[in-house]
């Protein structure tokens, strides 16, 4: 078998629209992972695909340094949704690609070495953003990593605070872990991260690959808790579905940045997607929509399930349920004996990232499969 890489799962999938996924059999699954976030509005959403397809035939590809007019549509769309004044916006084609850049950028911008990253987080699997990962089984075959990153406990301000200093080039930081089990930063932390890393001249960078995109009931997570940082990183649901990632800086970031490229970076048919995809997300309301839905999905798992589990925890359509068994058994039961796909986070969290676009009546049914499976 030439894929020696993944873990097969059980499921055919074949097609898919909106919430709903179908396998080779025809059999339909409320699809509450998104595919780890990767099409906040849905599967086949018409936006994405009109822009897609008109674009293929128009221009497929052209090197970065030639101006495309869906490109620098991009540009714009990106820099006003950003938070605060990121409005530099880098493209490149995933996630640990953009926090890479992150990474290169802060050492460039202040001329300093050193990173701190928090225990717990996940940033990538690139040598760079591993370096800043937190799991021992992702790194430790590939070691050595990254030489000057200290790892700090997660929502620890003295901790961050003993270990930002002159010599460090940024913080990188999840404003809610994702893949460490679905664990929101207080605003202190924020706020003691952006103190800190402004005291010394370090970048603070906010990963918001998982975050962003409205999921967690604001555009970027950062903007709900009023911490505007130097960078954010985007990618998975960003092009709804395509190969994406963006790192948005500010602009002493930018002016002295070094020199980064990537050859599919800004790609004009992902251009196209994202685009649609984020002008979708802003005009349909979606991370006020994933507020009001995610905050009926907590209220639900705590009725139904809040004496069977440890804990419900997150924010919006970003919800992790910590149970007091194994994740991993939940989350098959619920896909081939309830047709509801879900992510686990570690051992334990079952973790919820549905398509922004659920309502109630989808809440409903997976919180009724979820107190089956649990109850
Ligand atoms: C998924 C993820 C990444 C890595 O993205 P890839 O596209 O898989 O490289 C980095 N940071 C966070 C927070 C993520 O959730």
């Amino acid at each position: 078998m030439s894929d020696f890489v993944n873990a097969r799962k059980p499921i055919q999938l074949e097609h898919g629209e909106g919430a709903t996924l179908v396998d080779d059999a025809g059999t339909a699954y409320l699809d509450f992972g998104a595919s780890y976030a990767c099409v906040p509005l849905g599967h086949a959403h018409g936006a994405v695909e009109t822009a897609v397809t008109e674009q293929l035939s128009a221009l497929t590809y052209a090197q970065g340094s030639y101006p495309v007019a869906v490109r620098d549509e991009l540009y714009g769309t990106l820099a006003d949704a950003a938070p605060g004044d990121l409005e530099n916006v880098w493209l490149c084609n995933s996630g640990t690609e953009a926090v890479e850049a992150a990474l290169k950028f802060a050492r460039a911008a202040t001329g300093k070495t050193r990173f701190v990253s928090a225990m717990q987080g996940f940033h990538g699997r690139t040598m760079g953003s591993l370096s800043m990962t937190w799991k021992r089984q992702y790194r430790q075959p590939y070691e050595p990593m990254l030489e000057d990153v200290e790892f700090v406990p997660y929502d620890d301000p003295a901790a961050l605070g003993e270990a930002v200093d002159d010599d460090t080039a940024a913080v990188l930081l999840e404003p809610i872990q994702g893949e460490g089990g679905v664990n929101p930063a207080s605003v202190e932390f924020l706020e003691a991260a952006r103190e800190l890393t402004e005291e010394v001249g370090a970048a603070l960078i906010f990963d918001e690959i998982q975050t962003g995109l409205g999921r967690t009931g604001s555009f970027w997570a950062c903007e709900g808790a009023d911490v505007i940082p130097d960078m954010v990183t985007s990618a998975k649901g960003l092009a709804n579905g395509l190969p994406i990632g963006a790192t948005l800086c500010r602009d002493w970031i930018a002016e002295d940045h070094g020199l980064h490229a990537s050859t599919f970076g800004g790609n004009p048919v992902v251009s196209a997607a994202a685009d649609a995809t984020v002008r979708t997300i802003q005009s349909e309301a979606l991370p006020a929509h994933a507020a009001d839905v995610g905050a009926y999905l907590q209220d639900e798992l705590e009725r139904e399930l809040g004496d069977e589990v440890r804990e419900v925890r997150g924010a919006g359509l970003m919800v992790g349920i910590e149970l007091k068994g194994n994740a991993g058994s939940v989350a098959r039961d619920l896909a081939l004996e309830h047709g509801v796909l879900v992510l686990t986070a570690g051992r334990t969290v079952v973790r919820l990232l549905p398509p922004l676009v659920v309502d109630e009546d989808d809440v409903d049914r997976v919180v009724a499969a979820l107190s089956e499976v649990i109850g």
